[in-house]
């Protein structure tokens, strides 16, 4: 048996802010740029109520969503040397359209798909694993010593300057002793 590896999905393996900022700049009337969202609290940045962001937020997002630069290649070539965990904290709703999306870009992969709802701590469902991907901060709360938090950088994370930051695909690969060029 391998080593274990987990992997967020939002904005670590799916672009998901490319098909949502469209639907928020929609309702507010002005564009959005990734680079302004400085904190992952997008309602108070975007001085909005909580209910836009909510509604914005739907299962047909994963219809639209393309993977992120390297994901594919990454996901792949991680997957030669660790077991690989996805753990995504979405509502139970969205279950079925994310394992959708996971099967279309990752045929023949093996993946441990392991949802967590939004109430949980991510922590409790990887602590088996040597390291977690994410870009979002409060999901290495409560990690053991044993799981070491890995930040993928996004504009919301950068206040962050105790976790190892991967600035994408093959950095990260890099640092858990994958050197290669993905394309
Ligand atoms: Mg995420």
């Amino acid at each position: 048996m391998k080593t274990k590896a987990a992997l967020d999905m939002d904005n670590v393996i799916l672009d998901l802010h490319d098909c949502w900022m469209p639907r928020v700049a929609a309702i507010i009337g002005r564009p959005i740029s990734r680079e302004e969202l400085w904190s992952h609290n997008f309602h108070h940045v975007l001085q909005v109520d909580r209910s836009v962001i909510d509604s914005t937020y739907t299962v047909d997002l994963y219809d639209e969503a393309l993977p992120l630069a390297g994901a594919v290649d990454g996901v792949r070539r991680l997957a030669e040397e660790y077991d690989i965990v996805i753990c995504s904290t979405s509502p139970v709703e969205f279950d079925a359209v994310k394992t959708a999306w996971l099967e279309r870009h990752f045929p023949g992969v093996a993946l441990d798909l392991r949802y967590c709802r939004p109430q949980e701590r991510k922590a409790k469902h990887v602590s088996d694993c040597a390291f977690l991907l994410d870009d979002y901060l409060k999901n290495f709360d409560g990690l053991p010593p044993s799981c070491r938090g890995i930040v993928y950088d996004q504009p919301w994370n950068r206040m962050d300057a105790f976790y190892p930051r991967a600035a994408n695909w093959e950095a990260f690969l890099a640092m858990v002793g994958i050197p290669v060029a993905i394309s």
